[in-house]
């Protein structure tokens, strides 16, 4: 069980982040300055820290895919386990899309997005997480960083490590805070104006941070 203690210390430091007030809304997001001196929340994945009940409780993961159109809400563990055939459809809609390849994915890299939207969920934010890069080919991945996408040679996604993604209304700052305080991998800054605005690409890798 949370403690009431427990839950307000995950607030207030969600708000030091800068979820509290500055990226409700898509405005909001795009007026909010990109300030880099914000804390990351404390390591998600010390029980001491969230109640048990947050990771113990059945996962949903809700996704969409913009350069197919896919969407999907998909409950892929329960009871300690992974749903075998939710995993298998999370991994479909995590496939290389150009290059028409499914791989399998890393269980891990599920836990983080899930994670993510779910500690997000806690704040009201429901949104389903874009993806707007999975698994990629050797090829798929080859032809990216010929055409000067930001895409490295021996890409994490070509094993299925790695995905880009996207949450509305969340800004790069705080989207690549939350993901680097789980502590499981690297996560990429990917800032770009526009409406649309920028991407975290975050991998089951090594943990280390870069901007591109
Ligand atoms: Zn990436």
């Amino acid at each position: 069980m949370a403690s009431r203690r427990d839950f307000l210390q995950q607030g207030a430091r969600l708000c030091a982040l800068g979820l509290g007030a500055q990226v409700l809304t898509p405005a909001a997001a795009a007026a909010a300055p990109q300030s880099t001196d914000l804390q990351p929340p404390p390591d998600l994945f010390d029980a001491q820290l969230l109640d048990l009940d947050f990771w113990v409780k059945p996962r949903t993961l809700s996704v969409v895919r913009p350069q197919s159109g896919e969407r999907a809400r998909v409950l892929y563990w329960k009871d300690g386990e992974v749903i075998d055939s939710a995993y298998q459809e999370l991994c479909h809609i995590l496939r290389d899309v150009n290059g028409r390849a499914t791989a399998p994915i890393d269980p891990k890299l599920f836990e983080i997005l899930w994670g993510t939207q779910a500690f997000i969920a806690r704040y009201g934010m429901t949104q389903p997480l874009e993806i707007l890069s999975g698994y990629r080919t050797e090829a798929s991945n080859k032809r990216l960083v010929e055409e000067g996408v930001p895409a490295a040679r021996k890409s994490l996604h070509m094993v299925g490590k790695a995905a880009d993604i996207r949450i509305a209304s969340l800004n790069e700052e705080v989207l690549g805070g939350l993901i680097r305080s789980f502590r499981q991998g690297g996560v990429g800054y990917y800032y770009r104006s526009g409406p649309k605005g920028g991407w975290i690409h975050a991998d089951t890798g090594l943990n280390r941070t870069w901007k591109g």
